[in-house]
């Protein structure tokens, strides 16, 4: 039982609010800003008795805003504006369905493919040029325009002219728009790689490991999945490489059962492709992965294990002068080690539904992000935030203050949350309202059963043992340097 009479005695009012947990034999602190800092035993005794006796330990402390000085007040407001800044934009990411037509017939697919026949299922000229007109009526000066489809090189002729349309805007409205094509890759051809390079389109794609995994988890029926994206990636890659071009095709990991085991294999194969990251992303439990179950899923601890296994020999790649990196520490190691939310994403709190992405389906309704969209198609349209309106004004500040803008940002906050706004890892974790109304039927998590935050904290449990190693730490700190440019694309869900 806590004793506040105790508490209050303390008199500790050089202490400002933090949170702790205790780290094997030592104590974690974090801050509203996201600073940590390692404490043994006896120093945490000490620091909240107020009686610390080391001026190592109280300058790192004053100096990570852990301890009051005069300025205290003024850099605490300055950091957190800073770190929460992204708040300031609405949305930046602009998700658009082509179409939803695919040649592939995924097995961890979130949502029903339409068929290659099923032309009925594109983007029309009409609806994308609305689209763009409402893209380019939100408030932010930066703007990401990403191609998803089912597969978005089906309605090859609509992504161009959404292309070239939004240069346009993008001219004459003084804003920056870039680029993202979420592929499968089987459809790419020369031409088509040609107008990508010259237009600056990201190109991001799905890889699994080994071959016989990709092709079972990534069903193509006309031809070997694996070995033509393979072969893309390649191709692209050395495309860049001619140009003198920094940038690398993006390819992301959905790790099923039969990945466990393979990850030394996945992670050789995703370096073979001079691939500089992989994001060893968890299954959700949605679409198809969810009648699946028993062909794709594992335990959370299982998962955590693969992630720990991979993470380990990741590090001893880059030890051996290998430089390739992990997008999920990746993430975490820039909120934990800089001043700025890296802004990925979901990876915040609030989550970027509708405030920071918004989902435009084939057929002209507003979606809050990319998988509310995937949701709909399997008839759940609870989530649904507009339509595509003639008048982008009007289409524009009905999507955000549609209910379902309130519901999603209150439901992602994590400050109002019991426990997750407790926990030491609050600077860095999120939550997301669609994992927890598919695993609960509520949006708002349910901390004791929330699956995810368990792999979450697995996650932030190795990183923060890995950065007490002066070596691991240096890895670590290379990472963050990271292009601004690696963060443009998403999550891949379908490609
Ligand atoms: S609701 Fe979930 S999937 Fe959608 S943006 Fe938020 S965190 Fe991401």
């Amino acid at each position: 039982m806590i004793d506040l009479n105790k508490i209050k005695k303390l008199k500790n009012d050089k202490l400002w609010f933090f949170r702790f947990k205790k780290f094997w034999q030592d104590y974690l602190i974090t801050n509203d800003i996201a600073k940590h800092a390692f404490l043994t035993k006896e120093e945490f005794n000490n620091f909240v008795l107020w009686k610390l006796n080391s001026w190592e330990k109280y300058d790192e402390l004053l100096e990570k805003k852990f301890i009051k000085d005069e300025s205290y007040e003024k850099d605490m407001s300055l950091a957190f504006a800073k770190r929460n800044d992204f708040l300031a934009y609405w949305p930046t990411l602009h998700i658009i369905v082509t179409t939803l037509r695919c040649n592939h017939k995924c097995q961890y697919c979130h949502a029903a493919v339409a068929p290659m026949t099923a032309k009925k299922m594109d983007m029309t000229k009409d609806t994308a040029k609305k689209v763009v007109d409402t893209i380019f009526y939100t408030s932010s000066p930066n703007l990401t325009i990403e191609f998803q489809g089912w597969e978005s090189l089906v309605n090859w002729d609509i992504v161009k002219y959404i292309t070239e349309y939004a240069e346009i805007k993008a001219f004459h409205l003084h804003k920056n728009v870039t680029f993202a094509l979420v592929s499968n890759l089987t459809l790419m051809d020369e031409e088509k790689l040609d107008y990508l390079l010259n237009h600056n389109i990201h190109i991001s794609t799905s890889l699994d490991w080994d071959e016989e995994t990709h092709n079972f988890n990534r069903t193509l029926k006309e031809a070997n999945s694996f070995e033509k994206v393979a072969y893309w990636i390649k191709r692209i890659n050395n495309e860049y490489e001619k140009k003198w071009l920094e940038q690398k095709v993006w390819a992301l990991l959905t790790v099923t059962k039969k990945s466990l085991s393979k990850y030394k294999e996945i992670i050789d194969t995703y370096v073979w492709l001079w691939l500089q990251w992989i994001f060893l992303r968890p299954l959700n439990p949605y679409g198809f992965a969810a009648s699946d179950l028993k062909k794709l899923w594992y335990t959370s601890e299982e998962f955590i294990e693969f992630y720990k296994k991979s993470m380990d020999y990741i590090l001893q790649l880059n030890k051996s002068w290998i430089n390739f990196r992990e997008m999920l520490s990746g993430i975490y190691l820039s909120k934990i080690l800089t001043d700025k939310d890296p802004n990925y994403l979901d990876e915040r709190s609030p989550c970027w539904a509708c405030i920071g992405q918004v989902a435009y389906n084939y057929d002209w309704k507003i979606y809050s992000c990319d998988e509310w969209r995937m949701l709909g198609r399997m008839w759940d349209e609870n989530f649904l935030m507009w339509e595509v309106w003639e008048k982008s004004d009007e289409t524009y500040k009905n999507m955000i203050n549609s209910d379902t803008t309130k519901v999603m940002v209150l439901s992602s906050t994590l400050d109002w949350l019991p426990w997750y706004n407790d926990s030491v890892y609050k600077p860095y974790i999120w939550v997301c309202p669609i994992h927890s109304y598919k695993t609960t039927w509520n949006l708002i998590p349910n901390y004791s059963l929330d699956h995810k935050k368990k792999l979450d904290y697995a996650v932030l449990d190795y990183i923060f043992e890995k950065l007490r190693s002066d070596e691991d730490k240096k890895v670590f700190e290379n990472w963050i340097l990271w292009r601004k440019d690696d963060f443009v694309v998403s999550q891949c869900e379908v490609v």
